[in-house]
C-alpha cells in the first residue's frame, strides 16, 4: 500500500464511506485535479478490494456460526466457505475447546483438539518404548496399529503407506510423531510399512502399488497417504483427509528452506482418494533408485484432469531427518521415464503389477515385505 493514501484501510469500510468518497471522486472529477483525482481512484479499487474481503471475513463467521450450531451440513465444515483459501480463514474456524460434537456424527475436520504447531523430537528411540508410549496412551489401538475414533464418525478412513528399506532408526520417530496427530484429527487410520528386500536399486513408487492394493484387500479405505519415512509434519492442523482433488501435504521442507522447490513438486507425502489413485492407475513402476517418480505421478494426475491442492501457509510445513543416500543410486533414466509419461500411463502402474507380498503385523503397524524385479510389471512396447 502506497505511504500516500490517507485513508487506513486495515479496518472495514462501511458502505456509507464508501460511497462518500465516490460523490468525493465526482466532485474531483469537476475541479479536475489529475494526480489527485488518480490517488482516490486507486483508493477506491483499493477499498473495493477490502470490501470483497470483508465480505469473506463476514461469511466465514456466519460459517462459524451454523458450525457451531450444526457442524455436518452437507457433510463437511467449510459448507459455506465461500472459496476461501486456507490462508484466508482466521483461526477462530477452528471449534472452541469447549466445543462438543455426537458420536452419532460425523467428525469435524477442524478440531478443537488440532493446536496447531508441533514440536518435532528427532531423537532416536527404540521402536518397543514408542509401542509401549503410544498403546498406553490410546489402548484402544489395535494390532497392526489400527485404530479410529470413538466419539464420532470417522470422516476418512487413511491407509498410511510408508515405502522402506533399512531406515529402522526413522521409523519410531515417525509413528511417535505421527500416531497422535492422526488420532487428534479423529481420522480411522493403519500405518502399512512396505518394505523391500533384494537387491535391486529401491523402487519407491512400485512399493506405493504394492501397499495400495495390500491395504486394499485389508480393509475398505477410502483415502491414500503416501509417506516418506522421514518426513514429520509441523503442525497439526495439516490435515490427512483427502479430498476432491490429490493433495499434496509436504509443502514447506526444512530442507528447501520451507519453500516449494518448484510448482510440480509432488514428493514426501502425497495423498489421494482410492477412486482418484484408481483413476491414474497408480505410481509408474519402473522408477528404479532416486527420483522422478514423484513428478510421474504429478503428471499423471494432471493428465486425468485433477489439480493437486495444498494446505496454505505454516501448515505445509514438514522437518525431514537427515540421511545419507547409503549406496543408493539415482535413477538417471527419469527424464527419459517423464517425457513419456502419458503414453505410459494406462501401460504402466496397477494393472501391470505382480508380486508376493508376506506380511507380519506389528503393535504398530503391518509389515509388507517385497521382492521386486523389472519382471514383476513387464510393460508394453508404446513406441
Ligand atoms: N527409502 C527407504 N530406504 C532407502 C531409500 C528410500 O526407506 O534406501 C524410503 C524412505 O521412506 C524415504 C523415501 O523412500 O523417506 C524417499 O527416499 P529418500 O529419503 O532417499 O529421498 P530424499 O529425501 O533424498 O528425497
Ligand atoms: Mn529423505
Amino acid at each position: 500500500m502506497p505511504g500516500k493514501c490517507a485513508l487506513s484501510l486495515s479496518r472495514p469500510l462501511s458502505l456509507s464511506l464508501f460511497l462518500a468518497i465516490l460523490n468525493e471522486i465526482y466532485v474531483l472529477s469537476l475541479s479536475s485535479h489529475p494526480s489527485l483525482l488518480n490517488e482516490y481512484l486507486f483508493m477506491v479499487q483499493a477499498t473495493g478490494i477490502h470490501i470483497k474481503d470483508n465480505v469473506k471475513n463476514i461469511g466465514v463467521q456466519v460459517l462459524e456460526q451454523v458450525v457451531r450450531g450444526g457442524y455436518n451440513i452437507n457433510g463437511t465444515d467449510y459448507a459455506y466457505d465461500f472459496n476461501l483459501s486456507e490462508s484466508d480463514v482466521p483461526p477462530t474456524t477452528y471449534l472452541p475447546d469447549s466445543f462438543t460434537y455426537l458420536s452419532s456424527q460425523i467428525c469435524p475436520e477442524r478440531l478443537p483438539s488440532m493446536k496447531g504447531r508441533l514440536e518435532v523430537n528427532m531423537s532416536e528411540m527404540a521402536l518397543e518404548d514408542v509401542e509401549r508410549f503410544l498403546l498406553n496412551a490410546e489402548p484402544t489401538m489395535t494390532l497392526g496399529g489400527y485404530w479410529k475414533p470413538r466419539d464420532c464418525v470417522p470422516r476418512w478412513k487413511v491407509a498410511i503407506l510408508v515405502p522402506f528399506r533399512n531406515r529402522h532408526e526413522h521409523l519410531p520417530i515417525l509413528l511417535r510423531h505421527l500416531i497422535p496427530a492422526l488420532q487428534r484429527q479423529r481420522l480411522q487410520f493403519a500405518f502399512y510399512v512396505v518394505e523391500q528386500v533384494g537387491s535391486e536399486p529401491f523402487n519407491r513408487a512400485m512399493l506405493f502399488n504394492v501397499g495400495f492394493r495390500e491395504a486394499m484387500r485389508d480393509l475398505d479405505w477410502d483415502c491414500m497417504v503416501f509417506h516418506d519415512v522421514d518426513h514429520m509434519l509441523e503442525n497439526d492442523r495439516n490435515y490427512y483427509g483427502c479430498g476432491d482433488m490429490p493433495r499434496h501435504f509436504a509443502v514447506k521442507l526444512n530442507k528447501y528452506s520451507y519453500m516449494l522447490p518448484y510448482n510440480e513438486f509432488f514428493g514426501g507425502v502425497s495423498g489421494l482418494t482410492v477412486e482418484q489413485f484408481t483413476k491414474i492407475n497408480g505410481f509408474p513402476n519402473a522408477f528404479w533408485g532416486w527420483g522422478g517418480e514423484d513428478d510421474d505421478l504429478w503428471n499423471r494426475v494432471q493428465y486425468a484432469n485433477y489439480t493437486v491442492s495444498r494446505p496454505q501457509g505454516e501448515l505445509g510445513r514438514y522437518m525431514s531427518i537427515p540421511h545419507h543416500h547409503r549406496g543408493e543410486v539415482q535413477f538417471l533414466g527419469r527424464y527419459t521415464l517423464l517425457r513419456r509419461s502419458k503414453e505410459r500411463q494406462s501401460l504402466d502402474g496397477l494393472n501391470n503389477l505382480q508380486y508376493s507380498p508376506l506380511l507380519s503385523r506389528r503393535p504398530l503397524y503391518t509389515n509388507i515385505s517385497v521382492s521386486l524385479s523389472r519382471k514383476l510389471a513387464p510393460i508394453a512396447d508404446y513406441n
